[in-house]
């Protein structure tokens, strides 16, 4: 036999302490010959819980481990081939696009990987436009790129192609204006208002309200926008449809006018009452022709009309140990009005700012199932809380400029033999695989799971195939296609040998979402727990030839039990400590819908020490050099009164300061003189002119740049607020409700070796 793959080698966690990888760990090269895998799809776009797909669904049964797929379809790319041809090459029986995976029986015959059909070449694919060559069908760039965008002939539209249509719908109660959130939208909107995707044909309108419903007429011609009231919520009009939905460039100073003045407008107002679920139907009705993107903005429960929700939160009952109740929506007004937005083109997304409970669990549903997306500003506050209205600032930049879909749908193909079951993300699903996203964007994740309902014999490889059909925002449809190979095995070690530890965990997340929320959180707790428990039992039994007393993983699944624990005490799921109802449901939500490079933050925090950044090592990017410090394991062991550490936990960073931090940090970095100096609320580092100072921000900046979304930073002392948010992500550690690392490891051994 030859020697043990790497995956393989076999890893006694109880001995091996010190197993987190210095450094992110890489997505697993599925093993594929090295024509195939020089062709395949990017890892960050589209990967599998399994490189190696179990030929049967006794196999993968066997194996304990679950079969999905994440996607991060519509992610922003450095490099896109676009093709623009007058036919899209095409299966006749399955509707595969030709990709890297087909093979050619000849020159004028393909062989789809999906059916196993064959279908001509047409004439037009013998004609290469790269190499402006005729008679390499194989060489098209269809066939040499796994990611490529088509730009589609009319048959893809079933009306023409709709203009960007941007709706924003602003709470403007009391309670919203004490926040004073609407002075940073407006300014925002403002500042970006020429950054908007879209083209001349770009329309937006505004909708404010509070007890009543309140229409900006921005027509052109107007001297200045005229507000109409609309006060009998029951029964919502609208009061003259054409001039609320104005062409931007030819409105564009009523609709400046109009930002300038809507933060004074309401600065003395006396509403309490927030008739949201009404707001919401209105500006259905005034999107529905259309379809577009609504923007919704909320400060609190909404308690007037139709969709008014409850408080049902119960504080004491926070930290309850075993269920937690209210997780599913109390009322299915906001999953119905998202379904009929669904239908009209319109998704919907949710900023909700506030400081008091707000049922997310029900307000979420709006965006949910319209594919849009919720954003969390929980106590936001224009003076009292200056990180999260930075973080809304920086939030607010990339969502008016990021590039958009609209009416777009997406299918995810599968070879023969394999079939998707359930599906993880925000969008409605229409048929069996086709989801329906009234808008797309491009920090959306999505996960699959699957079965295999025929056995794959013979077959050594599979692939799998996502296309999303959209109008881009000037106006054009077009097809983004990515394709994944993956190789077919039939032994379990094999199956091992390919999983994928962070893919693994990031569909079991989803999945304990929904039992959760089906079921009950200690269901889906346990649930996790005996993922891991399962698989590696099946692994000891099956797998293992040596027989030898500890907890005996394969090398691939040697951060398995770690990440489950790390999800057990994720904020979604944890126990025990006091968690705000719809901080829980946030971090679900969160866990559903982050591609899963951000969610493995969310759930393993990334721990560096930084007060003795070196340029050893260090990255080089743009002139720039960023100092690369190696990943600490979640323990207080590791931290040191004498340092200073930073925690990336995704959307917040968290910069801990030793006691006794030397002083070089604190004056070369932070700007004081003395540890007791450090202020309270510290939430940016004063741009010093030392060598110290650029070290650490060019790191922070960093890592900031690598996402979509911009995570708050704050700098905490021991005798800090936050600092309990920064000790429970230490999450290696007991605490007085939750199993340490160590501990953890010796329970699943335990049920092991049963
Ligand atoms: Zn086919």
């Amino acid at each position: 036999q030859s020697s043990t793959p790497e995956a393989l080698r076999v890893v006694n966690l109880l001995q091996e302490r010190n197993l987190l990888p210095p450094a992110p760990v890489p997505a697993p090269t599925p093993c594929l010959t090295q024509d195939l895998q020089k062709l395949n799809c990017s890892p960050e776009v589209f990967r599998s819980t399994l490189t190696s797909i179990p030929q049967t669904q006794s196999l993968l049964n066997k194996a304990k481990m679950p079969l999905g797929l994440l996607l991060h379809p519509f992610k922003d790319l450095s490099q896109l081939p676009v093709v623009t041809s007058s036919t899209i090459v095409r299966c006749r029986s399955c509707r595969t696009y030709i990709n890297p995976f087909v093979s050619f029986l000849d020159q004028r015959r393909w062989k789809c990987n999906l059916c196993y059909r064959v279908n001509d070449v047409p004439e037009e694919f013998m004609y290469n436009p790269v190499s402006r060559s005729y008679g390499e069908p194989h060489k098209r760039p269809e066939v040499q790129n796994a990611t490529i965008e088509f730009i589609a002939p009319s048959e893809y539209m079933l009306r023409p192609p709709q203009p960007a249509v941007y709706l924003f719908v602003l709470d403007v109660s009391h309670n919203a204006v004490e926040t004073g959130y609407l002075n940073v939208f407006c300014q925002s909107l403002l500042d970006n208002i020429n950054s908007l995707p879209g083209d001349s044909r770009t329309k937006v309108g505004f909708i404010t309200f509070d007890s009543t419903i309140h229409f900006y007429n921005l027509q052109e011609g107007l001297s200045q926008p005229q507000m109409l009231i609309v006060s009998d919520i029951e029964d919502i009009f609208l009061p003259t449809p054409d001039s609320l939905l104005v062409n931007l460039n030819e409105c564009k100073e009523l609709v400046q006018d109009l930002l300038k003045s809507l933060p004074n407008l309401f600065e003395k107002t006396m509403e309490t009452q927030s008739a949201l679920g009404s707001a919401l139907q209105a500006a259905f009705k005034l999107l529905s022709p259309t379809g577009g993107r609504m923007s919704v903005f909320q400060t609190q429960l909404p308690n007037l009309g139709v969709g008014a929700l409850q408080s049902r939160e119960d504080p004491n009952q926070r930290a309850s140990a075993k269920d937690i109740q209210h997780l599913a929506p109390a009322t299915d007004f906001y999953k119905k009005l998202a379904l009929d937005c669904s239908s009209q083109q319109v998704a919907v997304d949710l900023f909700l700012l506030s400081a008091q409970y707000c049922d997310l669990a029900s307000l979420g549903c709006i965006s949910r199932y319209s594919a849009g997306s919720v954003y969390y500003y929980p106590s936001y506050h224009h003076q009292h809380n200056p990180a999260q209205v930075e973080r809304f600032q920086k939030d607010l930049k990339r969502y008016l400029t990021r590039k958009i879909g609209f009416e777009a749908v997406m299918r995810i193909r599968c070879t023969k033999g394999l079939s998707i079951h359930t599906f993880h993300g925000n969008f409605f699903v229409r048929s069996t695989d086709l989801l329906s996203l009234p808008n797309v964007n491009p920090d959306a994740g999505f996960a699959v799971q699957m079965s295999i309902e025929e056995n794959l014999d013979d077959m050594q490889v599979v692939s799998f195939q996502a296309a999303l059909l959209y109008t881009s925002s000037k106006g054009e449809r077009r097809i983004r296609v990515h394709t994944l190979c993956l190789p077919v095995v039939n032994s379990l070690s094999d199956i091992f040998a390919g999983a994928d530890v962070q893919a693994i965990t990031g569909l079991l997340a989803c999945m304990a979402v929904d039992r959760s929320v089906t079921a009950s959180l200690s269901d889906a707790r346990d649930a996790m727990t005996n993922a891991a428990i399962d698989s590696l039992m099946s692994y000891r039994q099956s797998v293992l030839t040596i027989q030898q007393p500890g907890l005996l993983v394969p090398a691939c699944l040697r951060l398995f039990p770690l990440y489950i624990l790390a999800l057990l005490k994720q904020k979604a799921f944890r126990t025990g400590t006091s968690t705000r109802l719809d901080d829980r449901v946030f971090a679900m939500l969160q866990l559903k819908y982050q591609p899963l490079a951000y969610a493995m933050l969310m759930i393993h925090p990334a721990l560096y020490r930084v007060d003795d950044l070196t340029d050893e090592g260090a990255l080089n990017i743009n002139e720039r050099t960023i100092p690369q410090p190696r990943l600490l394991q979640l323990s207080v062991e590791k931290l040191s009164r004498e340092g200073a550490f930073l925690m990336d936990a995704g959307t917040v960073m968290y910069l801990w300061i030793g006691r006794n931090c030397h002083s070089n940090f604190l004056t070369q970095v932070l700007g004081v003189p003395n540890y007791a100096a450090v202020p309270d609320n510290l939430y940016l580092l004063p741009e010093l002119d030392t060598a110290e100072s650029q070290r650490t921000r060019a790191f922070i900046g960093w890592l900031r740049d690598q996402r979509p979304f911009f995570p708050s930073l704050h700098i905490i002392r021991d005798e800090s607020q936050l600092k309990a948010s920064f000790m429970q992500n230490m999450i290696e550690d007991r605490t007085e409700s939750a199993l340490s690392y160590y501990e953890f490891l010796l329970h699943l051994q335990q049920q092991i070796s049963k």
